[in-house]
């Protein structure tokens, strides 16, 4: 059995939450977003998630200890055994480092590169269904009735706290201070590959696969 142990390594809006998705059916392994787990974390007002809580309210991205925590239970889960998709983690070296210690280094890490431009542009659109977490984009993906989520039914879509103008910057500035990094990190491991993360979701995905194959 081949192990696809993967990583989705993209600026914010880059659109890797979505491939992260397709490629985890494609291949048949769990998506596992860190974004996700917060925000479950958040919504459920656990302890680690009103402390998660704190940093994202204010774009802020949240302490690696917090972080490596969750990540390390669930990659111990039974369905990551033959190989996931990260997403949202590692965001730094410290957490890279960290995943490494655990004995799991990653067999591929797709970069989906996009500019900052289109990161604003992107993100400045966006709403998100405070019930299930879908999210929509008023003029890419509006929902079919308008401020109604198509996943759940619930009325009334909200702007997140971090898409929020102020925070998309501060997204940004940390992307570049701390995730960057990384791709000299995972390059020099010879595991980075890099797709444009512009086209059709199809090409893109089509993209990752041949990367993710080859
Ligand atoms: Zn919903």
């Amino acid at each position: 059995m081949t192990s696809y142990r993967l990583m989705m390594l993209g600026a914010p809006g880059a659109g890797k939450g979505t491939q992260a998705k397709r490629l985890a059916e494609e291949l048949s392994i769990p998506h596992v977003s860190t974004g996700d787990m917060l925000r479950e974390a958040k919504r459920k007002g656990t302890e680690m998630g009103k402390k998660a809580a704190e940093y994202m309210n204010a774009g802020d991205l949240v302490p690696d200890e917090v972080v490596i925590g969750i990540v390390k239970d669930r990659l111990a889960e039974e369905d990551a055994a033959g190989g996931f998709v990260l997403d949202g983690f590692p965001r730094t070296i410290p957490q890279a480092e960290a995943l490494e210690k655990m004995g799991l280094e990653l067999d591929r890490v797709i970069e989906v590169a996009v500019t900052d431009e289109e990161v604003v542009s992107r993100l400045s659109g966006r709403m998100s269904c405070p019930s299930c977490g879908a999210v929509y984009h008023q003029e890419a993906s509006p929902p079919k009735e308008e401020n109604v989520c198509d996943q759940c039914g619930h009325e009334g879509l909200i702007v997140r706290e971090d898409d929020q103008p102020e925070a998309i910057k501060q997204r940004l500035e940390s992307y570049h201070r701390q995730t960057a990094p990384l791709i000299d990190f995972y390059r020099d491991r010879g595991v980075l590959a890099s797709v444009e993360g512009v086209g059709s979701m199809d090409d893109v995905t089509a993209s990752i696969l041949e990367k993710v194959k080859a």
